[in-house]
C-alpha cells in the first residue's frame, strides 16, 4: 500500500506530540493512544507543525471543533486523518 507524505508527517506528528504530552490528552488530561487520537491545531490557517498542534481524543477534538463553531470562527481545524 501506498503511503502519502502527507500521511507519513502525521504520523511522526503525532508519535512526537504524544511524548511530548506524556501520553494524555491536551483537553481532558486522560491517558490517550495513538489510534484514539486527532490533530487539533491551535490556528486554524495555521500549518501543522508541532508548534501549532496538540494531540486530542477523537471525541475531545469534537467537542472543540464545536466550541470554537458555536464563537463563529474556523471550523476545519480539527485534522482527521487516522
Ligand atoms: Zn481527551
Amino acid at each position: 500500500m501506498k503511503v502519502s507524505r502527507g500521511r507519513l508527517w502525521v504520523q511522526m506528528l503525532k508519535d512526537r506530540l504524544i511524548i511530548r504530552q506524556g501520553g494524555r490528552c491536551r483537553i481532558c488530561a486522560k491517558v490517550i493512544f495513538v489510534e484514539h487520537a486527532v490533530l487539533d491545531r491551535l490556528d486554524g490557517i495555521g500549518n501543522f507543525t508541532p508548534e501549532n498542534t496538540r494531540l486530542v481524543h477523537v471525541h475531545c477534538g469534537i467537542l472543540v471543533r464545536r466550541r470554537r463553531t458555536a464563537r463563529g470562527r474556523h471550523t476545519s481545524d480539527v485534522e482527521t486523518i487516522e
